[in-house]
């Protein structure tokens, strides 16, 4: 088996890892993704699409292991643990616990907004200059509440993104109802993002691909990565069954498989595979003008010209593969209650996915401290859509020059010894 070379190794053909490899190529590499599957066979393809630079809050805000903990004996919760013993899995939720202050919040939601706001300017400048037809709509998304005491529990959302310099407005329930005629009667108000938009996921990973192509780098599908071979502290050949690739860096957007690789290597990622459910509709007769993250129930609705998405939950049970149907009909009883007409005539597709979900819910992007030629970009956990395009600008920064305008510091790996 002969050795094939480039300057650059991406594994993962997730919006992560094509993004990386588009950005690299752009700034001269020469570039080879390696992907398990097929692209967008992980959490890049049924995913809410939302892009939302007014998500900055982390689920490490104070409470949040209180809110797991409840969640260990309820299955349909949005938000579940599993009780099912597994110390890799409870050693993480420990260790996310001295996240959970608002200390840390503040640090977090800082370096988020700034990952968030950088990405959706450079999205734009993506899609444009590629020409990359995403189904990009710039809409705004709206958070809806029905229930006025959780609003009112939730204000402070308002005041960090005012302090953080995103735009966001509240509306009480006539003004809200008026905005979005989709709703059903019984809202106590929300908020209202104008900077966020949503995109069509799975038409943003296929061009993609596609430019990464056309630009001259190469994509392996149906090749996982088996092998990662080393010689003193850096990486000397990255092997698969069929073949063997060379590269003077290595980039690691695996996504919710990085820890897997990772640990090849000796290093423990600090992450978790959050997994999250998706039903696809045709249209429906009344669709909602904007994406609608529903509070309570934690369901995000998605609406394009060609269909209709409900996504949510948050599960943690490991590497578990099995589709939950109680979670699905969860989903849809929730929608049912917030909008008049919920779904289309056809369920087109029904879906699982692996958020890559890290202690501190902030991405791990840059240079290994422990391997020369190591570059983590993963870790994105509920935002990767949102992060993407800033987090390739960084990496092809941080191989490539010129310096990246975004300061990297707090996404660097290094911050867990990695
Ligand atoms: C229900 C749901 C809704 C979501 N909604 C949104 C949203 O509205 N907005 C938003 O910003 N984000 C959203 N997300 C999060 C977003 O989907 C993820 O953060 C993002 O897709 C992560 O991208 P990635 O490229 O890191 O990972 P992935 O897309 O999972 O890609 C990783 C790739 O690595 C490959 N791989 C794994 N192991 C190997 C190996 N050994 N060798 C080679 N290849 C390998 C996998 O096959 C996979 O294709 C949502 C997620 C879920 C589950």
């Amino acid at each position: 088996m002969s050795d094939s070379t480039s300057d650059v190794i991406v594994i993962g053909g997730g919006v992560i890892g094509l993004s990386c490899a588009l950005y690299l190529l752009k700034a001269g590499a020469s570039v080879r993704v390696i992907e398990r599957a097929q692209v967008g066979a992980g959490a890049s393809h049924g995913n809410c699409g939302t892009i939302t630079p007014s998500h900055i809050a982390p689920i490490t805000a104070p409470g949040a292991v209180g809110r797991a903990l409840r969640s260990l004996w309820r299955r349909d919760a949005p938000l579940h643990v599993s009780p099912w013993p597994d110390p890799a899995r409870f050693a993480w939720l420990a260790g996310m616990t001295k996240f959970c202050n608002w200390a840390e919040f503040s640090r977090i939601a800082e370096a988020r907004s700034a990952l968030l706001q950088r990405s959706r300017t450079v999205l734009d400048e993506l899609l444009e200059i590629e020409q990359i037809d995403a189904g990009m709509q710039r809409t705004g998304t709206l958070y809806v509440y029905r229930d006025g005491r959780q609003l009112q529990s939730e204000q402070w959302h308002a005041e960090w993104l005012q302090r953080l310099g995103t735009a966001v407005q509240v509306l009480d329930g006539d003004e809200l109802a008026a905005m979005e005629p989709a709703l059903a009667d019984g809202v106590a108000g929300g908020f209202f993002h104008p900077d966020d938009a949503s995109l069509r996921p799975e038409k943003l990973v296929a061009g993609l691909a596609e430019r990464v192509r056309v630009l001259g780098g190469h994509i392996e599908e149906r090749m996982p990565v088996r092998h990662l071979q080393t010689r003193s502290r850096a990486i000397t050949r990255v092997d698969t069954k069929r073949g063997r690739f060379r590269a003077e860096r290595v980039v690691l957007a695996a996504g919710a498989w990085s820890p897997k690789l990772a640990r090849q290597l000796g290093l423990h990622l600090p992450m978790q595979p959050g997994k999250g459910y998706s039903l696809t509709f045709s249209p429906s007769s009344q669709m909602p003008q904007r994406p609608l993250s529903l509070r309570e129930a934690s369901v995000c609705v998605t609406g394009w010209s060609d269909g209709l998405r409900l996504g949510s939950t948050m599960e943690f049970s490991g590497y578990d593969k099995r589709m939950n149907t109680r979670r699905l009909e969860a989903i849809r009883r929730a929608a049912a209650t917030y909008l008049k007409v919920s779904e289309g005539p056809e369920l087109t597709e029904r879906w699982w996915g692996w958020r890559p979900m890290v202690q501190d819910e902030l991405p791990l992007i840059g240079p290994s401290a422990r391997w020369s030629n190591l570059m983590l970009a993963t870790g994105h956990g509920m935002l990767g859509m949102s992060m993407a395009a800033a987090t390739a600008e960084l990496v092809a920064g941080l191989c490539a020059g010129p310096a990246p305008l975004l300061d990297p510091s707090p996404y660097a790996p290094s911050r867990f010894g990695l």
